[in-house]
């Protein structure tokens, strides 16, 4: 995908609106219509039925027939594909779109060039013979900078081209988040190819540095700096002192909004520049296994039994969440399918890289890594990273009882041995 952003004059940007609230209504009408079936009743309409069913409603409603019926007819589109894909997508059924959240509309290329098969040769249609013709978006520079692209009742738009040459794709889609216009074009880049130096390297996440890489090295996901975040506490306040529903409230939220999705920008941006780092340089990419679904559940558990600590657990799920964890392995293995490993978990920060040496006690701090066996000293991420790049091999296999039990060699020292000699103690 590539993403652009544009700079819609305000009668454009007034058109494309309209466009979005559209596209949202036609969206939700399909999920509500969906959302009815259960097992038994008629299935719910597909995307013909329910094209028809638009052609209807624009004659009925002045609103919706004032709008462009490609826009709509495209949101239609696009939940049949999101419900086709439901459960390989990962986004799961598809869902309510709300205002100002989810504003967006997708638009199909005016153009029309020859489709071709991937052996190179024009791809025809079997029962009229004839050349099949795909959709192409009709996009023009205006110099290097800036080019533009047209939009469905608001003629050219102009965008920023960040990239070298133009894009080319069947169709792209419009979002307005965060007061800001997006044109993403429809196109899957080529995987990156594996540098071919056999070069393995683990990657252990965590809080205090997001990656530590076996290699020794330690990247961090930027965050708000600390003049921003007292921003953000500043807004806070005065939004919450501010009378109800007033414009000042709203004013003061906005203000919050905006550094947020300056964070989400920043994190985003250092997410996608370090996967592909990391496809680049490494054959192969070991990512340690982690639940972040899990890892990050609320503490707060219902009104009669209260959990724990539920802010320090709320403040530690943000601080992960902060990290863009999933974004950097999901990036990664877009960029270098089939290239990216995930590596299970238990004691890897607590087993000694050198020797095996499984103990909770090597851990010194959260940073301090020192084996109480061999008396290996290394930084505590490094350690487990390097334990994640060596993979599924150190892994303490359960019996197959399940009980938890160790194979001797990697035997599970989180528990002081049993005996003073033989057992835990790896043959070197
Ligand atoms: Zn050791």
């Amino acid at each position: 995908m590539s993403r652009f952003r544009m700079y819609p004059t305000s009668e454009q940007e007034e058109q494309m609106l309209l466009h979005c609230s559209h596209a949202r209504y036609v969206w939700n009408l399909a999920v509500e219509q969906h959302s009815h079936w259960h097992r038994g009743r008629k299935s719910a309409p597909g995307f013909a039925e329910q094209a028809r069913q638009l052609t209807e409603a624009r004659r009925e409603s002045e609103w919706l027939r004032s709008g462009n019926q490609t826009v709509q007819v495209q949101a239609l589109q696009d939940f049949a594909k999101a419900k086709a894909a439901r459960f390989t997508s990962g986004f799961g059924e598809p869902t309510w779109r709300k205002k100002f959240r989810h504003e967006g509309f997708r638009v199909i290329g005016d153009d029309r060039v020859p489709e071709f098969n991937p052996d190179g040769t024009a791809k025809v249609n079997v029962k009229t013979g004839k050349q099949v013709m795909a959709r192409a978006v009709v996009v023009q520079k205006i110099n290097r900078r800036w080019a533009q692209v047209k939009v469905p009742g608001c003629g050219w738009v102009r965008f920023r081209n960040t990239r070298p040459g133009l894009p080319d794709a069947k169709t792209f889609r419009v979002t307005f988040k965060n007061g800001q216009w997006h044109a993403a074009f429809a196109i899957i880049p080529d995987p990156i190819a594996a540098p071919g130096t056999g070069e393995i390297i683990g990657i252990d996440r965590g809080v205090k540095i997001t990656a530590a890489l076996s290699d020794g090295r330690t990247l961090n996901c930027p965050q708000l700096t600390v003049k921003e975040r007292a921003q953000v506490r500043k807004h806070q306040r005065r939004a919450a002192r501010a009378p109800k529903a007033s414009a000042q409230k709203a004013a003061e939220y906005a203000k919050v909004a905006k550094l947020k999705a300056r964070e989400a920008d920043r994190r985003k941006d250092w997410c996608e520049k370090t996967s592909t780092m990391l496809a680049r340089t490494y054959d192969l990419v070991r990512f340690e296994k982690l639940n972040i679904k899990n890892m990050t559940r609320s503490a707060k558990r219902t009104v009669q039994d209260p959990g724990t600590r539920v802010a320090q657990k709320s403040g530690l799920n943000r601080a992960i969440l902060a990290q863009g964890w999933g974004l950097l392995r999901r990036r990664t293995e877009h960029k270098a399918p089939g290239r990216v490993e995930d590596v299970p978990a238990p004691y890897t920060s607590l087993r000694c890289s050198a020797c095996g040496w499984i103990d909770k006690n090597s851990r010194k701090s959260q940073a301090e890594f020192v084996c109480s066996f061999c008396g290996f000293t290394c930084n505590a991420d490094t350690n487990a990273a390097t334990n994640v790049a060596v993979g599924q091999a150190v892994r303490p296999r359960k019996t197959p009882s399940g009980t938890g039990g160790a194979t001797p060699r990697q035997r599970s020292s989180v528990r002081e041995p049993q005996h003073p000699t033989g057992v835990g103690i790896p043959r070197l």
